[in-house]
């Protein structure tokens, strides 16, 4: 007997090819299904979609290729896996096979069947001392911080009554926590409550996945969770999944994770598609951070995603547990659980979505009752959240970078042995480098942008492609040797602290220690733990960095945070800019006062043009939902996101003209599509840095009030997408995207 399954292999959206390709087949291949099929010259790994006996129409047996080989060590991708991976394609208007296989770790096309058998038996070999359930008894006679770490604290009134409302809740959960309310701790409960709970025979070991934004950022978290739970669970229980991982390290980690052995699994935005057959409970830590929206592919975000995931798969189990229920030789209760049946409650997978300044749509949608919200105001130990103090530019001293006041403020912490934290957003010595003779300044030859002067290494850096040269010793233009930096960035500020602070003593009596960290310094392997690892121990006394330094991290002496230049976000025209301000000096005013022993003195400084902005008001009493209120009201108005729904559509080209031919030809061929009437489509426009290595880059707004609206307008739109590709006045477009729910505008 014949087989026709219908493969989905990697082809992106615009190559045009349809959403998966038929095949030829002696056996019936389960849909899920990892495969290796001929795709013109090469041999490519595709996934099993459906498996019909009837060849498609149109395709007789001599035309359809032969399926080359069955990876049949590995389970097929279960069915939820594959709704979730369809509706990201439909949703992100990308093709199927795009999705899937970028949700497949790439080691995967590489490896031939016997080198996986390999790695499924050293998997194995490696787990078999630590089987999944049940969990081994807690040892009590161990040293007590060793039990602390598994036991973890005894929780707090607010962590009890969260944890309580979080099992009872039937949505989507919105944990709006307070920096260092212990959320985290709240999340390693959760997580317990999930892996405890016994798992009814035949069915796949309950799972648990956690997203973080940048891991690296935090690997203090990493660490509480193997700590409490491998002892538990066993080693290789707890796995990572993000970007800097070795291709076999990802390849380890997808093969634990889709067989089991994986409990638990930390990752980036990437680990919202790896295939968790077990999954009861996702937790996205810091659900506002931009990084959760991929900006480059399928343009997915993570935290919709995991919404989304959590809604299948508990659909799934309903099901499952409906069926079972209704089989006339219902499989023996799971052990240990005594309750009727009836009783227990419906098997689910829930998503719990944490911040201390949650998104705006996820906000709004608590406000509609779409999530439960949680909150837990209050911080760990009862430490007070810094009080804010601005500093009116205006009042200092013409050309001062740093505010004398500020200056003296950090120097009297310093001498009490407290730390300070001090924030720019711009790495390197200088935004630019220009003669004040001629006017040349320091353009990229590649992109309409201006390369930094980073002063350490004298360098010219373009941050946009790369292209880096010496500093000229004099002006390109016309010779002159005086050329100067303007602006300032994270070296500079250093710089200055350590002349600031040259004569100010620690309690030992050694100088005042400046350190910077950001994207230059922790380049390396190793060093941004490194630096991190000083701060803890107290080796720095002020850290100067980007806004990597105010992210999550657990410091504990910190009395102040300054940020020194955040204006330009206050008038920015992207209409997220202000979220994103009030979301980073938030984050960043929490790293002071974790202590409470210090926290009664803790402040953050912010210096500012603008100290009337009614942002600084709402900021000043740490209130984030007075700030949402006034925020939605506006965006309400303006039926922006949450209250309307965009898209971009982005062409790369040769020439700008290209790219808004390009464009100008996609909205004129859109008119007689279906829901036309519903959508406002802008003028195309340049993007504001519009050349980027030689490519240049414009964009045209895709508006409409309904999402429904939104969605089926572009899936009409896409074709004529294709098509327009090939119009002659569009010659030299390079590529087009559609960005669906785009973060920046
Ligand atoms: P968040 O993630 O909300 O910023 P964390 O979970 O990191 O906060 O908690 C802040 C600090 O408080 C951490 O050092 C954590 O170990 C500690 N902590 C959390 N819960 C408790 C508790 N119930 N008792 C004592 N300390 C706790
Ligand atoms: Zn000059
Ligand atoms: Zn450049």
């Amino acid at each position: 007997m014949t087989f026709w399954p219908s493969v989905v292999v990697a082809t992106p959206a615009h190559s045009g090819i349809g959403a998966s390709l038929s095949y030829r087949s002696e056996f019936s291949l389960a849909p899920g299904t990892l495969v290796r099929v001929p795709l013109g010259a090469r041999e490519v790994l595709g996934v099993v979609w459906d498996c019909p006996t009837e060849p498609p129409e149109g395709l007789s047996e001599g035309q359809a290729k032969a399926v080359a080989s069955v990876l049949d060590g590995l389970p097929p991708l279960n069915a939820r896996w594959r709704q979730l991976v369809k509706f990201a394609a439909q949703y992100y208007q990308r093709s199927l096979g795009e999705v899937a296989l970028a949700a497949l770790p790439p080691q995967l096309r590489e490896l031939s069947n016997e080198q996986l058998a390999r790695r499924f038996k050293r998997r194995a070999k490696a787990t078999a001392t630590a089987p999944g359930a049940p969990p081994a008894p807690l040892d009590d006679t161990g040293d007590p911080s060793d039990g602390l770490a598994r036991e973890g604290h005894t929780l707090s009134a607010e962590q009890l009554e969260t944890l309580a409302r979080l099992r009872e809740a039937a949505q989507p959960v919105l944990l709006f926590g307070a920096t260092g309310s212990g959320k985290t701790e709240v999340y390693l409960r959760a997580t317990r409550d999930v892996l405890d709970s016994a798992t009814p025979a035949g069915q796949a070991p309950t799972q648990v996945l956690v997203m973080v934004p940048e891991i690296n950022l935090t690997p203090q978290l990493e660490a509480r969770f193997r700590e409490r739970f491998e002892p538990l669970f066993g080693t290789g229980s707890v796995v990572c999944m993000h970007s800097g991982m070795t291709p076999a390290q990802r390849l380890g980690s997808w093969l634990a994770a889709h067989t089991g052995t994986a409990r638990i699994v930390l990752g980036t935005r990437m680990a919202v598609l790896a295939s968790l057959p077990g999954l009861r409970l996702i937790v996205v830590d810091e659900e506002h951070d931009p990084s959760y929206k991929s900006q480059e592919g399928a343009r997915y975000s993570a935290r919709d995603l995991a919404v989304y995931r959590a809604k299948v798969e508990t659909e799934a189990l309903a099901v499952e547990a409906a069926l079972l229920r209704a089989s006339p030789h219902p499989s023996p209760l799971p052990e240990g659980d005594g309750t009727e049946s009836g009783s227990a409650p419906p098997p689910r997978c829930q998503v719990v979505l944490g911040s201390a300044t949650p998104s705006l749509e996820s906000w709004h949608a608590a406000d509609q009752g779409r999530y439960v919200r949680l909150a837990m105001p209050g911080r760990i130990g009862g430490g007070a959240l810094p009080r804010l103090r601005l500093v009116d530019m205006h009042h200092q001293p013409k050309g001062a970078v740093l505010a004398p006041p500020l200056v003296a403020a950090m120097a009297e912490r310093i001498a009490r042995g407290e730390q300070c934290l001090v924030l720019l957003n711009r790495r390197g010595y200088a935004p630019v480098l220009a003669c004040h003779d001629c006017g040349w300044k320091s353009d990229c030859a590649h992109c309409s942008a201006y390369r930094v002067f980073h002063k350490l290494d004298r360098t010219l850096r373009c941050h946009h492609c790369g292209f880096t040269e010496r500093v000229p010793r004099a002006c390109p233009g016309c010779g002159n040797l005086d050329i100067s930096p303007v602006g300032r960035g994270t070296e500079q500020i250093e710089e200055q602290l350590g002349a600031l602070l040259a004569d100010v003593k620690r309690p030992d009596g050694g100088p005042a220690r400046v350190a910077r960290m950001d994207a230059d310094s922790t380049r390396l392997k190793g060093s941004l733990e490194q630096q991190l690892a000083t701060m803890h121990r107290g080796e720095v006394d002020v850290l100067v960095g980007t806004q990597m330094i105010a992210k999550g991290h657990d410091f504990r002496r910190i009395t102040l945070v300054a940020s020194v230049n955040a204006d330009a976000a206050l008038f920015a025209s992207d209409f997220r800019a202000p979220e994103r301000l009030f979301a980073l000096l938030m984050q960043a005013a929490g790293r002071a006062g974790r202590d409470a022993a210090h926290s009664a003195a803790s402040e953050m400084w912010v210096q500012t043009w603008y100290p009337q902005h009614p942002l600084f008001a709402t900021l000043k009493r740490h209130d984030y939902p007075a700030f949402a209120a006034e925020q939605l009201t506006e965006r309400e108005q303006a039926g922006m996101p949450p209250y309307g729904h965009q898209a971009l559509l982005r062409a790369d080209a040769r020439s700008q003209q290209a790219a808004h031919a390009f464009l100008n030809g996609a909205a004129e061929r859109s008119l007689a599509l279906p829901w036309r009437e519903e959508i406002t489509l802008y003028p195309a426009v340049p993007l504001t840095i519009q050349r980027v290595a030689n490519v240049e880059r414009a964009q045209m707004l895709v508006e409409a009030a309904s999402r429904a609206a939104l969605q089926r307008f572009l899936s009409a739109w896409q074709p004529v997408l294709l098509d327009c590709r090939s119009l002659p006045e569009a010659r030299g477009l390079i590529r087009f995207a559609v960005d669906v729910d785009p973060l920046t505008i």
